[in-house]
């Protein structure tokens, strides 16, 4: 079935660093081919591995200022002191050609997005203990120990937030949360109102 006519869903992914979410969203890009993931701009700097236009667009403080009064934003949140903000043209474009979009974005971030009343499936990605989570960025071996548990104290306020997405994946075994992802994906393009458009052609 092509969906490619319809308008595509926006799936919301927040999580603690640490939980997942990168690994589980990059999971899910390959697997649905009419998902797209939506690169968000950032004034941090690169990490090892990550390229511009694939991961973030890596931009300074001022051009990232710019975009905000222009109004570019979706939505935008200072996470761990460096800015990060969604293209508001860019998602808008996807989701119009008919492609799911993924937003890998902070409990800040959704709720604004929610609090504008936008359509969006909301989930919540959590890690089965924060000592895994710690053990996790550990082995990333990107962020230093002060870093770490910088984040460790944020993804406890931001596990306070949990129960207000629509579903939580505890990432224990990645496949089984993969299973869930890929179960929650499937499950949202069956509701009946987004299906209704396919009705008249059967
Ligand atoms: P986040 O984007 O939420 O900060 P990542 O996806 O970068 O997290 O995952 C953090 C680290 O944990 C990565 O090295 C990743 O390979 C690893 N990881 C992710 N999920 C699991 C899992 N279920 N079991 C073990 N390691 C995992
Ligand atoms: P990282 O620096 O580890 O890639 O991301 C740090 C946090 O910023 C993560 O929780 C990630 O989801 C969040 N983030 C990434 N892009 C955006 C964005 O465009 N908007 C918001 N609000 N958060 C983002």
């Amino acid at each position: 079935m092509d969906r490619r006519e319809e308008r595509g869903i926006m799936f919301i992914v927040s999580a603690p660093s640490g939980a997942g979410k990168t690994t589980l969203c990059r999971m899910a890009v390959e697997h649905f081919k009419d998902i797209r993931f939506s690169i968000s701009y950032t004034t941090r700097s690169p990490r090892k591995g990550e390229e511009e236009g694939r991961d973030y667009h890596f931009v300074s403080e001022a051009t990232f200022k710019e975009m905000l009064e222009r109004g570019d934003f979706l939505e935008w949140a200072e996470v761990h002191g460096y800015f990060y903000g969604t293209p508001k043209d860019e998602v808008e474009r996807m989701l119009k050609e008919g492609h799911d979009v993924i937003l890998d974005i902070d409990v800040q971030g959704a709720k604004q997005i929610k609090s504008k009343g936008k359509e969006g499936v909301y989930i919540f990605i959590a890690p089965p203990s924060l000592e895994v989570c710690r053990e996790r960025l550990r082995k990333r071996g990107v962020d230093s120990e002060e870093e770490i548990d910088r984040r460790l104290e944020n993804a406890k306020k931001e596990l306070a937030e949990a129960l207000w997405y629509d579903y939580i994946i505890i990432n224990d075994r990645l496949e089984d949360a993969f299973e869930r992802l890929k179960a929650i994906i499937l499950a949202e393009k069956s509701r009946a109102f987004r299906m209704r458009p396919f009705l008249p052609k059967i």
